[in-house]
């Protein structure tokens, strides 16, 4: 990764940290980011820092390992929630954790997030905000995660509120923010009589679009491989023969995208 490449994420970890205190989604120290700029560097938030007052001379770069490499600050204990999720997902290139409070309400109450209840949430989040369970801090929590990590992309962490990742920092933190916003939702309806699960056809449906657009979880569960679209099939061989460096998914993917687009 280029030197600017790394500024630019470091001024978007600088801008989500803030954006972060500013939802009201963490009060005192809480709440991490972090982003993975090449294999063995990662770019993360200090410890003991509020979100608020996060600055670039802030930021710590530690290894995979969690090892500082440098930066004034030391790196948070949680850290290995995150190492979690980078080394059992190399797609993942950020992960973001808080305590949003509707979305650490339900598991601070040992209460499933009732997802999925909105059509669109399937789409951006797979079927399953599962809940992991309460740990002590540190590798037990990590353990308890890693199970977690390559079926879905947000979780709930019991006592220790909600964690997303992604392959952006945009991306990780649309999920933190959507898995807050359902469980603000859900629990809008609880005196409604709660919300309403979707019909398991149209989960079905919608995972399979999730699917579709390149979304899907390496290991999620009850997501049917799509058929191959052959128009996809043969726009991304085409692009494949003209632009031999473009990877054959990654050409599928922009074929499937453009297909989708046009209203295929
Ligand atoms: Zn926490």
């Amino acid at each position: 990764m280029s030197a600017t490449s790394e500024t630019r994420l470091r001024q978007e970890l600088v801008r989500y940290s803030l954006a972060m205190h500013a939802a009201g989604f963490v009060a005192n120290h809480d709440g991490n980011l972090s982003v993975r700029v090449a294999d063995d560097r990662i770019v993360c938030t200090p410890t003991a820092f509020s979100k608020a007052d996060v600055t670039l001379d802030d930021l710590v770069v530690v290894d995979a390992a969690g090892t500082k490499l440098s930066g004034r600050r030391r790196p948070f204990s949680e850290l290995v929630l995150h190492r979690a999720v980078y080394d059992a997902r190399p797609d993942a290139l950020a992960v973001v954790h808080a305590h949003p409070p509707f979305a650490t309400a339900f598991g601070a109450a040992g209460k499933p997030l009732p997802h999925p209840f909105l059509p669109e949430a399937v789409v951006s989040l797979g079927a399953a905000v599962p809940t992991v369970p309460l740990t002590p801090p540190g590798k037990p929590a990590a353990d308890a995660l890693a199970p977690f990590v390559r079926r879905c992309d947000a979780v709930l962490l019991a006592g220790n509120g909600a964690l997303a990742w992604g392959p952006t920092l945009e991306l990780a933190w649309l999920r933190l923010e959507l898995v807050e916003h359902l469980a603000r939702i859900a629990h809008a309806a609880l005196p409604l009589g709660g919300v309403q699960p979707l019909p398991a056809d149209m989960v079905t449906a919608l995972l399979a679009a999730r699917a579709r657009a390149g979304l899907r979880a390496p290991d999620e569960a009850g997501t049917p491989t799509p058929p191959a679209d052959p128009v996809v099939q043969r726009a991304a061989a085409q692009a494949v023969s003209v632009l031999p460096n473009v990877d054959r998914q990654v050409a599928e993917r922009i074929a499937a995208e453009v297909a989708r687009s046009l209203g295929r």
